[in-house]
Order: structure tokens, then sequence, then C-alpha cells
């Protein structure tokens, strides 16, 4: 990819005050750490239509650390497109770990899927093609899943997100973790509705809403970092 699409594609990713520090970042501190087959994963999703949707690469390594600092083993992943963030995760997870990832299309998910088998790693992934929450529900009803996962990543339809967080604080266990992506909805948070191109509208009211409900969470210790589309931690206390 040039130099000029590469860096538009990270700048609508990135929230910082420029596009220029943005790319300071990745080229400085997340590209020259980012796997090899990671990085093999990425270029190829570049050229998809809808290659804005993988998981931006900053938010990939802080999603990377968070699960090695509470070694997570078991997690889920709703949103898997290509499979950036679920190679990440396969990645990072001990060799016994165990990733449930549910995507309802399965398409894109075939196109990661030689780069995961090259990773080796695709005996820690049981993707499941499928809406999201009826899996969720599924999971919940083996009492053996309650408090069974460390960690989640949830990157799909925003209108259910906060669906997915009452079913997780279920699944996830005390202390587990859980991320939500693109909680800043490329900045349209902090504009007046007004402002908000119409395409960004119904994501940025749906993202209000959630980002409040949140906020009010008795549940969680929550950090809104704001990383790629701005990704929401999740800590479960209770
Ligand atoms: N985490 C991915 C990006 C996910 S993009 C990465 O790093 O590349 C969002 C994905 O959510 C799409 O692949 C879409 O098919 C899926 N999706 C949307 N709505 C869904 C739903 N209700 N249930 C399950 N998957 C859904
Ligand atoms: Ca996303």
């Amino acid at each position: 990819m040039d130099n000029e699409k590469k860096r538009s594609a990270s700048f609508s990713k990135g929230l910082l005050q420029s596009g220029e520090l943005y790319q300071y970042v990745l080229e400085t501190n997340v590209y020259p750490r980012e796997p090899e087959l990671l990085k093999e994963l990425r270029d190829m999703t570049a050229t998809h239509p809808r290659a804005i949707m993988a998981t931006a690469p900053d938010a990939g390594q802080l999603i990377a650390m968070l699960l090695k600092l509470i070694n997570a083993k078991r997690t889920i992943e709703v949103g898997v497109f290509t499979g950036y963030s679920l190679l990440l995760t396969a990645l990072t997870i001990p060799e016994d770990g165990k990733i449930v990832a549910i995507d309802m299309n399965r398409e894109a998910y075939e196109i990661g899927l030689p780069v995961i088998r090259k990773a080796g790693v695709e005996n820690k992934i049981e993707f499941i093609e499928s809406e999201a929450l009826p899996v969720l529900d599924q999971l919940l009803e083996d009492p053996g899943n309650e408090n069974g996962f460390d960690f989640a990543f949830i990157d799909a339809d925003k209108i259910n997100y906060w669906k997915y967080h009452e079913r997780l604080m279920k699944l996830v266990k005390v202390g587990g973790i859980v991320v939500y992506d693109n909680t800043l909805w490329a900045g349209s948070v902090a504009m007046p509705e007004e402002c908000t191109p119409e395409i960004l509208r119904e994501g940025r009211q749906r993202t209000l809403e959630f980002n409040k409900l949140l906020a009010g969470d008795p549940l969680v210790e929550i950090s809104l970092a704001p990383l790629g589309d701005g990704i929401t931690i999740c800590r479960r206390m209770h």
C-alpha cells in the first residue's frame, strides 16, 4: 500500500490531535513490535473494502498487554471480521488457551484463516458463525461457563453492546476484563448532532447511550482509552 493511503487509513482510526502524531506512535512503538503474521494479516485486510473495521494496531497492543497482565486463558471474541484481534489474542494466550469467537459472517474470517493456520494457533479458536446474542445466552445455559472466562473483546453491532455487557458480567469472572471497541465512534461522541455526518449519527447515538450506562455501572471499573477508535476497558469488580 502506498504511504499516502496508509496514512489516511490510519488517520481515520486514530483520534489523536493530528494524523502525524498518530503515525509517530504507530511507527515508533506499535509496528516495530507487531508480530510478523499479524502484520501480514493486517496487510491482507488493507485491500478489503471494509478494512476500516479491523482493530487498530495501537489498540491491539494494549489488548495484548491486558491479556498478559491477567494471564488470560479463556476468552470471548464478538466480531471477528478478518481476524486481526482474534489472531492477536490467539498469539498472546498460552498453548492451552481457548477463544470462543463469534461472527455472523464467516466470509471475512476465511480471508484471515490461512495466516491463523500458519501461526499454528487455530487449535485455540472455536469459531461460531452466528448472531452473538443467542450464543452468549447458550453459553450461559451451561453453569460451567458462569465466571468461566478471563477476558472478552467486543467489536460487533453497537446496538447490542449493553445486552452483551449484561451477559458478559456473568460469563467473565470477577477480576476479569471486557474491552469494548469503537467507544468514541470516530470522535462523533463529542460533536453536536447537527454537525455529525449522517453516516455516523446512529452509531453516535448508540455509543452515547452505551458509554453513559457503562459509566454508571457499579459492577465494573472502567477506563476509556483513546486508542484506535476508542476502547473502553472494564474490570469486573463484583
Ligand atoms: N475485531 C475485528 C473487527 C470486527 S468488525 C478485527 O479486529 O478485525 C465487526 C464484525 O462484527 C463484522 O465482521 C460483522 O460481521 C460482525 N457482526 C456484526 N453484527 C453482529 C452480530 N449481531 N453478531 C455477530 N457478529 C456480528
Ligand atoms: Ca472495531
